[in-house]
């Protein structure tokens, strides 16, 4: 018998974005873009055009570039204007999709829209016909849908459908449903619209209790056949249902659900990662599908069934989620052949001159360390195709500290090929110097919001991923460098961060509005 589609959905480009911390410039969502496209993902919403010339632009991209495999979608309340921009933005796209949402729960409608009932389904209705003048694949979203009475919930969607809408989604905004609660609803719509076979039902998930994951597989269950989501799980205040999670529950569970999804699996870990190291959120170890931990079995026991007879503890194999562990792979004196055929394995397509510069990293860090791990590798590529373009470079550093001496930082640093410029400062510590050198040398002045650092992999000679997070102007921007050196690490991590503020500021870009979905 063959599985009905799940249609995957990521808004890790809209939804996910727009969490605090998460913001990427024009150049980072393209990247993450050509990743979603790899992985196979069937709609990718690339962000909502109206908010600012910014996102405008970056939707315009990445339609132009990356609408031939997956259907590229922007996002607009039930607003003429907004319709409009979303139509701009979307006019070069082979596969495309307008997303129009308006509120219909009551407090949404007395508070925030001052609308009633009539008037709430006319303006869905008009919305839906309008974009649907430009293209044929509308989805309409009732926002709060979850916290909408029944009924008019089913006369929204009925209307909505009548006007042409192919997607209805019921997003769960503010992440109240609960898995039977969710299904009750999903079940309840498929029996009352009278239309509803005209149209996929979507789901939409918010983690609040952290239970979206578990409603969107509910919603499936309920008949639910596209599912929103985004990479691990980003998104506002506790994020969306987790692309990999839903992903790979269908996939292990599809005994069950009789369902399936066109998705990549193998592609699931190289995204989680670079998600994470484009945004700068982590990925906690013992997070499901794409943490650290979540294929290591370190119990004795666990070990010992794994090794007769894989099925006793793993429900999934580490290989069919591109899992990259720990596992040792090259020394000193692999080749670059072994290399490159490394670097394939691990899913990633690097130009010959990024090659080339990832395999000299390799042999500087093949000298310092005797051991090299995949995630080492995976470090190191991660670090060569950081996209924003950088003006500053660091040419050399030197720091001096210790229990009784002033620390103090002193650098050498080269805007684009202007003259080298070498200041020196004092600080707390040597890192907080070097800190304090980069601002003296650059002109800029940052907040330092969040510093953290651990290690890639093993061993006390492991590398060290230091990321920071710095604030400019109301905006955060964030920043990673890796180095078997933590202060040398640091330093790269913060030169990153006021490399993104230094683009930001040469093309300014105003305050957005950001949508609630
Ligand atoms: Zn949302």
């Amino acid at each position: 018998m063959s599985q009905e589609k799940i249609v995957i959905f990521d808004t890790t480009l809209r939804d996910g974005e727009q969490s605090p911390g998460c913001s990427m410039n024009t150049a980072e969502k393209l990247e993450v873009c050509r990743a979603l496209v790899d992985l196979g993902v069937d709609v990718i919403e690339a962000g909502f055009p109206i908010a600012s010339p910014g996102d405008f632009d970056a939707v315009r991209q990445i339609a132009e570039r990356f609408s031939d495999r997956s259907t590229i979608c922007a996002l607009a309340r039930s607003r003429e204007d907004d319709i409009e921009k979303a139509i701009g933005a979307l006019q070069s796209a082979r596969k495309r999709r307008i997303h129009v949402f308006l509120a219909t729960s009551a407090i949404h409608r007395e508070f925030k829209l001052k609308m009633d009932k009539k008037q709430i389904v006319e303006r869905a209705v008009a919305s839906v016909r309008q974009a649907k003048d430009f293209c044929d694949d509308i989805e309409f979203s009732p926002e709060d849908a979850v916290r909408t009475e029944l009924d008019f919930l089913c006369e929204v969607v009925e209307r909505a459908i009548e006007a042409g809408a192919t997607t209805v989604n019921i997003p769960d905004t503010v992440g109240y449903a609960t898995p039977s609660h969710y299904f009750k609803v999903i079940s309840h719509l498929k029996q009352h619209v009278s239309n509803i076979d005209r149209a996929v039902i979507s789901a939409h998930c918010h983690d609040d209790l952290g239970l979206a994951v578990a409603n969107s597989l509910a919603a499936v269950e309920a008949g639910a056949r596209q599912v929103e989501c985004t990479i691990n799980g980003i998104g506002e205040r506790a994020g969306n249902a987790a692309l990999e999670e839903v992903v790979m529950a269908i996939r292990t569970r599809g005994d069950y659900y009789n369902v399936s999804t066109t998705i990549n699996t193998q592609r699931l870990y190289p995204t989680s990662h670079l998600v994470s190291s484009i945004t700068g959120m982590k990925v906690q170890r013992n997070k499901a599908i794409v943490g650290q931990n979540a294929f290591a079995h370190e119990a004795g026991i666990h070990q010992h069934g794994v090794l007769q007879e894989r099925s006793t503890y793993e429900i999934m194999n580490a290989e069919d989620v591109g899992y990259v562990g720990e596992n040792l792979v090259l020394g000193k004196h692999s080749g670059r052949h072994a290399f490159r055929d490394r670097v394939t394995q691990l899913g990633f397509e690097l130009s010959e001159e990024v090659m080339q510069q990832v395999f000299d990293d390799f042999i500087q860090l093949a000298d310092k360390k005797k051991e090299i791990y995949d995630a080492d590798i995976t470090a190191l590529i991660e670090s060569r195709i950081d996209v924003t373009p950088d003006r500053w470079h660091l040419v050399s550093f030197q720091t001096s500290a210790g229990s009784s001496s002033i620390p103090t930082a002193t650098l050498e640093m080269q805007c684009e090929e202007e003259p080298v410029l070498c200041d020196a400062a004092t600080g707390d510590g040597p890192i907080d110097a070097v800190f304090r050198t980069m601002e003296r040398i650059t002109g800029m002045s940052v907040r330092l919001e969040d510093f953290d650092v651990q290690s890639v992999s093993r061993g006390k000679d492991a590398l060290g991923e230091v990321r920071v997070i710095v604030s400019h102007q109301n905006r955060e921007y964030h920043g990673k460098g890796i180095s078997t050196d933590i202060i040398e690490a640091a330093a790269r991590a913060y030169l990153q961060a006021l490399n993104k503020v230094d683009a930001d500021r040469n093309g300014a870009s105003p305050p957005r509005v950001s949508p609630q979905l």
